[in-house]
C-alpha cells in the first residue's frame, strides 16, 4: 500500500447519460485522492474487449461490450493511499442491490448490467488498464492538499 498507488476509474455510458460524472468525480476528490488523468472517449468494441479480456468466456460478455460501446465513457486515473481497494469500496459491489448506501453503486443504480462505473481490482490490473486507456501517459503534479491529507509526505 503506498501514497503513490494508482487506480483506473471509469464512468460507464449509463453514468455519462444520467449526468453522474460530476458526482462520481466528487466522491474521489472529497476522499482525498488526486486526479492525474481524465478523458471522455467513445471506446471501440475492440478496445473494450481488451479492457475486459479476463471476462471473454462469460455469457454476459457480448452484452457487456455492447453496453460499454453504446456511448462515451469517462476514464480517469486517481492516485493516493490504497487507491485500488479503497477505490472499489467507494464504487460498491458489482451488483448494486447488494451495495451499501453511501457507495456510488448503492446510491445511484440498481442493475448489475447498468452499474454506472468501473474500478480496477488489483494494483497489477490498474497499471495495465492505465496503459490501455492512457498510452500517452498521465499528469505529474503536486497537490496543495497533500500535506493535509497524508502524514509524512
Ligand atoms: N456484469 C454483468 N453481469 C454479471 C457480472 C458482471 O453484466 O453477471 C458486468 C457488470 O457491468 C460488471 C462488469 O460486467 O461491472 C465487469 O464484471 P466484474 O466481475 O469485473 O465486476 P466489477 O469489477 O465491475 O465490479
Ligand atoms: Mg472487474
Amino acid at each position: 500500500m503506498s501514497v503513490q498507488e494508482r487506480t483506473y476509474i471509469m464512468v460507464k455510458p449509463d453514468g455519462v447519460q444520467r449526468g453522474l460524472v460530476g458526482k462520481i468525480i466528487t466522491r474521489f476528490e472529497e476522499r482525498g485522492y488526486k486526479l492525474i488523468a481524465l478523458k471522455l472517449v467513445q471506446a471501440t468494441p475492440e478496445h473494450l474487449e481488451k479492457h475486459y479480456a479476463d471476462l471473454s468466456a462469460r455469457p454476459f460478455f457480448p452484452g457487456l461490450i455492447k453496453y460499454m460501446a453504446s456511448g462515451p465513457v469517462v476514464g480517469m486515473v486517481w492516485q493516493g493511499l490504497d487507491a485500488v481497494k479503497t477505490g472499489r469500496a467507494i464504487l460498491g459491489t458489482t451488483n448494486p442491490l447488494q451495495s451499501p448506501i453511501g457507495t456510488i453503486r448503492g446510491d445511484f443504480c440498481l442493475a448489475t448490467g447498468r452499474n454506472i462505473c468501473h474500478g480496477s481490482d488489483t494494483v497489477e490490473n490498474a497499471e495495465k488498464e492505465i496503459t490501455l486507456w492512457f498510452p500517452e501517459g498521465v499528469a505529474q503534479w503536486t497537490s496543495a492538499l497533500e500535506t493535509w491529507v497524508f502524514e509524512n509526505t
